[in-house]
């Protein structure tokens, strides 16, 4: 009979397991009875360890060596400490790469990457992806009844493009060659949904596609896609072999991918059997980190809890007082946004350049302060979670949606970052109290958006047609409804469609729009820049007068010719001055332009207050967010912070729990 029991899973908690990656392998052997004791005394009940380890468990081709980790996860189980213990792919061994280098990835000179580093492997190495699934299996049956594993964690970070850029081998511009026949059957229908029209760019045959000659927008993003798939298949590789041996064993995979697709989130995560991201203080801006945690809450196709699997890197707070108690805040945060597992990065600090991230332990291994705040956060936050066991993730009745095809097109095509837009819509709502679901387009079904008041589309380029009829359908029923700008402009191959936009929603919005132009070129990208910092005097933007106050336009407008809508503001400068730039028709409005957050602030006012939800002042970065019966306020800022509507101040990086009984 298998086991997945771990130390605490009877322990009734909804901050389930709370630790940090540690790489054992690194350190003396003497020493890690004293790091499991540490662990222990901070209140650690769970590691996330073996990402990196193949080397050791692999050291030569087929001989395994496995004793050190079974001695370990023993060791852990006997003081309480689950794993979350991962497949190692991440970092092949030497040997490996020295005997067979073709499972090296090529670039797009041909030349080798190499390896030294991590994720050097080529996905559709045949070599590589037979290693791949062996060291799975072995390390299967190794742990198979351990009962110290809580879960699984597939490879580390999974990344497509990230680290070296695209494999361009042979072998995977001869798999993509092939996906392209599957999918287009013949040359001439990808010549047509590939605009090959233009500049000569038809192909006469399938041979002639050479992934690493891309110098198109939509070609680039074609080959993104087919990797991002690639990736995904090598992933659930692993998952299959995990779950024949032991089906109870619960999978996931750390992304530190958002809504700007490398793997898509929205691809991988549905077939795992939970959501689990990296958000790094300080590398994201904490807006970021709270979109983040609204999308991976949803990226399942419903709301449900899920992991952080790295926190930390905290060295860009250090000129803030007191930046380590951003580790704590930081850690409530998660937890208020429905994190129920989480781990910091990480617990000792490398022993040389890489990764060297201020860790739990420096590098002597000896406790100091911020061993103590993390000790305090892990027993405080577990203690609360213990007393209200079974909190459900927050709920929300706005829902942002979010498209795949728009995050692979705009990654290439660099004029607006798609995902500022996502994020600066959801910052305007976290300032009014109100957090969105953030939800990707293609896990939704006719019954998705019933579950709200309000539906946002941020410049989403395509829509499938079946959306386009959940939106008709969703309106008619009396859901209210915003777009922002560019909504479904493009067809399923990310090419301008031939006619007025939005395509197929003409009539929800009553308006049509054939006129639009850039007002600059990724000026949106800067005006998000996390420490708002100040726009340099050379990028351009245009200020408008906006519902009575001022509000700057950024990057791109367009120009709506009302046919049944009515107007609320008309452009008052520019090109398009005297035009509609925000509007509305029977519940369905639509904003013409991006815009900054004093300017989508007041949109949301606007909004919220007719579809009868509850605004309140939040100060920036800081949160109002209710789990269950606990609503929570959060200072994320070194000042005290007025929540004016609530009557609460609350001291710097400080988080603030209310048990109240109407929900
Ligand atoms: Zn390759």
């Amino acid at each position: 009979m298998h086991s997945s029991n771990s130390p605490d899973s009877s322990e009734e908690t909804s901050m389930k397991y709370f630790g940090c990656a540690w790489y054992p392998e690194a350190w003396p052997r003497e020493r890690w009875a004293e790091d499991i004791r540490l662990m222990k005394e901070a209140g650690i009940n769970a590691v996330r360890m073996g990402e990196f380890n193949w080397g050791r468990f692999e050291p030569q081709e087929g001989k395994f060596e496995f004793s050190d980790y079974r001695h370990l996860l023993e060791k852990l189980h006997e003081n309480g400490i689950a794993v979350l213990l991962c497949t190692p792919t991440a970092a092949p061994p030497k040997w490996m790469s020295s005997r067979y280098p073709e499972i090296l990835k090529s670039d797009k000179t041909g030349q080798p990457v190499y390896d030294g580093n991590r994720r050097h492997c080529c996905p559709s190495s045949l070599k590589f992806r037979e290693f791949s699934r062996r060291i799975t299996e072995k390390m299967a049956e190794t742990f198979r009844d351990s009962p110290a594993i809580f879960a699984w964690q597939l490879d580390n970070e999974i990344a497509a493009e990230a680290e070296h850029g695209f494999c361009f081998c042979d072998g995977c511009a001869k798999r993509f060659r092939t996906h392209l026949e599957m999918k287009y059957r013949t040359v001439e229908n990808l010549n047509a949904a590939w605009n090959g029209a233009f500049w000569s760019g038809d192909f006469t045959s399938f041979d002639e596609i050479d992934p690493r000659n891309f110098k198109r927008v939509s070609w680039k993003a074609e080959y993104a896609q087919f990797m991002s798939s690639l990736y995904t298949e090598l992933a659930y590789e692993q998952r299959d072999i995990l779950r024949q041996v032991n089906p109870s064993w619960k999978i996931t995979t750390n992304s530190w991918t958002s809504f700007l697709p490398d793997v898509a989130p929205d691809e991988i995560y549905p077939g795992l059997d939970f959501a689990s991201c990296d958000t790094y203080l300080g590398n994201d801006s904490l807006e970021f980190s709270h979109s983040f945690w609204d999308y991976y809450r949803n990226i399942r196709g419903k709301r449900q809890a899920f992991t952080v699997g790295e926190t930390g890197a905290w060295n860009p707070v250090t000129t803030q007082k007191d930046a380590y108690q951003v580790l704590r805040t930081w850690a409530w945060d998660a937890f208020a946004h429905g994190a129920e597992n989480l781990f910091y990065f990480r617990w000792r600090q490398s022993l040389m350049g890489e990764e060297s991230h201020p860790s739990i332990l420096p590098w002597s291994g000896n406790p100091g302060e911020a061993y103590g705040i993390i000790s305090r956060t892990i027993r405080e936050i577990r203690a609360f979670s213990g007393q209200h066991p079974g909190l459900p993730p927050p709920e929300s009745n706005v829902a942002i949606l979010t498209d795949r095809l728009t995050g692979f097109i705009t990654k290439y095509r660099d004029d607006y970052s798609y995902f500022h837009a996502v994020v600066r819509m959801n910052q305007a709502l976290n300032e009014t109290g109100v957090h969105a679901d953030i939800l990707p387009l293609s896990l939704i079904t006719e019954h998705t958006l019933s579950a709200y008041k309000l539906v946002i589309l941020p410049q989403i380029e395509h829509l499938p047609d079946a959306v386009c009829r959940f939106l008709h359908e969703y309106r008619r029923n009396g859901g209210k409804i915003l777009a922002q700008c560019r909504l479904n402009r493009m067809d399923e191959f990310g090419k301008y469609r031939m006619e007025s936009a939005p395509a197929n929603l003409q009539k929800l919005f009553g308006l049509h729009i054939d006129e639009s132009c850039n007002i600059c070129k990724g000026v949106d990208f800067r005006e998000f820049e996390y420490n708002e910092r100040t726009l340099p005097e050379n990028n351009r933007s245009l200020d408008v007068e906006f519902m009575g106050k001022q509000a700057r336009l950024l990057s791109f407008m367009e120009k709506p010719i009302p046919d049944t809508c009515r107007i609320l503001q008309e452009y008052t400068a520019g090109l398009y001055q005297g035009a509609p730039l925000f509007t509305e028709h029977d519940g369905a409005f639509y904003l013409a332009a991006p815009m900054n957050r004093e300017g989508l602030a007041l949109v949301m006012r606007h909004l919220l207050k007719q579809c009868g939800i509850p605004r309140f002042h939040v100060p920036p970065k800081c949160q109002r967010i209710q789990r269950g019966t606990i609503l929570f306020y959060i200072n994320n800022t070194a000042d005290t912070a007025v929540f004016e509507d609530d009557g609460i101040e609350l001291p710097p990086y400080e988080c603030l729990r209310k048990e109240i009984r109407e929900r």
